[in-house]
């Protein structure tokens, strides 16, 4: 999917200048010429990034930035400066700028920066979400290990979690009874099996709109269980 950009710059022949660059590179470019224009679009289009001109008509660029930053944490934002123009505030990038550009400034390199930004972006979401699992209408925090459903935790016991997280994370598998075993209490488990269905009827009671019958965790007779949502 193509990267979205915001423009905010009141100057025609610079945003003109930026569009075009933009778009031979293929991003979809959203302009604006003053920084309230610039909020109201970002709220509609949700830009990957945005560049700020510092000097703008109404509110300038840094209380621009300010804004967007507050709002999306994701947002890639590069402040485009006038050589010597509120350095000091720039350099700090004290209001959320990840990156500033020098006028007249060289577009291959503008874009050059952007993509980096937007690289940046990308592993931090992913790293942000790595520890998600989602299959509707669960969510499986694997690094808080809770378990919630429509939004809500379920209250599960560790045995039960380990379940939910073998089942989700491998939809339409089936699993043996002695598998579950194995995997969920380990090779040296000493006791009863049967405690692999009890566990699995605990579970039911509690993910299941209707434990008498259940949706998500199907039996497969003679074997054991398969996680059986997603493949409906
Ligand atoms: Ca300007």
């Amino acid at each position: 999917m193509n990267k979205k950009i915001l423009i905010v710059e009141d100057e025609n022949s610079i945003r003109g200048f930026l569009k075009i660059n933009f778009q031979r590179n293929d991003f979809k470019v959203i302009e604006a010429e003053t920084g309230e224009e610039g909020i109201r679009k970002a709220m509609l289009e949700k830009p990957d990034v945005a560049i700020l001109d510092v000097m703008l008509p109404g509110i300038d660029g840094f209380q621009v930035c300010e804004a967007l930053r507050k709002k999306y944490t994701n947002i890639g934002i590069i402040m485009l400066t006038a050589r010597g123009q509120d350095m000091d505030k720039i350099m700090g990038l004290e209001y959320g700028a990840d990156d500033y550009v020098v006028k007249p400034f060289n577009p291959v390199e503008l874009i050059l920066r952007v993509k980096a930004i937007l690289r940046r972006i990308d592993l931090k979401v992913e790293s942000e979400n790595g520890d998600i699992v989602e299959s509707a209408p669960f969510r499986l925090d694997l690094y808080s290990q809770r378990v919630y459903k429509d939004d809500s935790e379920i209250d599960v016991t560790p045995k039960e979690y380990l379940l939910f997280k073998l089942f989700i994370e491998n939809p339409g598998k089936a699993f043996g009874r002695d598998e579950l075993l194995n995997i969920v209490w380990g090779y040296d488990f000493v006791g009863d099996p049967k405690i692999v269905d009890v566990n699995i009827r605990r579970l039911r009671a509690k993910i299941e709109d209707d434990s008498s019958k259940p949706q998500y965790i199907e039996t497969v007779w003679g074997t054991g269980y398969r996680w059986s949502h997603g493949n409906k």
